[in-house]
């Protein structure tokens, strides 16, 4: 019983969330993997990679520079890497994420002949590609059941109250009993966008949240 009134809270969050966010933009992975591209799901891949510990709009401007060069493992591999570094580097970590973005272009192009792998172990498989990573390229790109947890995606559902989990893996795997399936293909991109624009990491803007009333704000110490 009280599983299926969690479940119901849960539909109206999301719902209210998905109209709050409809006019806004999804984030630049979503929008990369939502093109007609033959190399989504390799650009998808890459756009996930150069994302990390950035922001969005980096993400975007940096993804563009690169793919406006190299857009295929084949070109990617055969990038020297201070080029490469140099395209890249303004998105941050930029010598570790030049040599992760060309081992994995170089395993693509080697074992899986230039083309992403759609299997969870084969993803996995790959040096370089953990966990989230799999699941954007898994969902955004080849439509797949996934569930892709970043920070915020982690964040936000322990402050709702959903679940209490400690590390993103075990989120998804909580998320997995609770969320029905047909939020899956889009819940990485809402949470993404209300944890960048209003359930911050610090001092969440509670007063402007949509689901503020079902909210629990569990661990949130200091609200605007
Ligand atoms: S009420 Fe506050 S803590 Fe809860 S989801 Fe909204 S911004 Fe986040």
């Amino acid at each position: 019983m009280k599983k299926t009134v969690k479940k119901q809270e849960i539909a109206k969050a999301i719902n209210t969330l998905e109209n709050y966010y409809k006019k806004h933009r999804k984030p630049t992975i979503r929008r990369t993997s939502q093109t007609k591209d033959k190399e989504k799901a390799f650009k998808t891949l890459i756009a996930c990679l150069l994302s990390l510990r950035t922001k969005d709009k980096n993400t975007e401007i940096v993804s563009k520079k690169l793919f406006s060069v190299a857009d295929t493992p084949k070109k990617i591999a055969n990038l020297p890497i201070k080029k490469l570094e140099k395209l890249i580097y303004s998105s941050g970590f930029y010598k570790n994420k030049a040599r992760t973005i060309k081992s994995v272009s170089e395993v693509i192009l080697k074992k899986y002949k230039g083309k992403v792998p759609d299997t969870e172990s084969e993803l996995l498989s790959i040096k370089g590609i953990g966990r989230k990573t799999a699941n954007i390229v898994l969902n955004f790109a080849f439509n797949k059941l996934a569930l892709p947890i970043d920070i915020h995606c982690h964040r936000i559902p322990n402050r709702l109250g959903w679940i209490k989990t400690k590390t993103p893996e075990q989120t998804e795997k909580e998320l997995e009993k609770i969320l029905s399936k047909k939020y899956w293909r889009e819940f990485n991109s809402l949470f993404v966008l209300h944890g960048q624009t209003i359930c911050k990491p610090r001092s969440p803007l509670c007063s402007k949240c949509p689901i503020n009333k079902y909210c629990k704000k569990v661990g949130v110490l200091k609200s605007r």
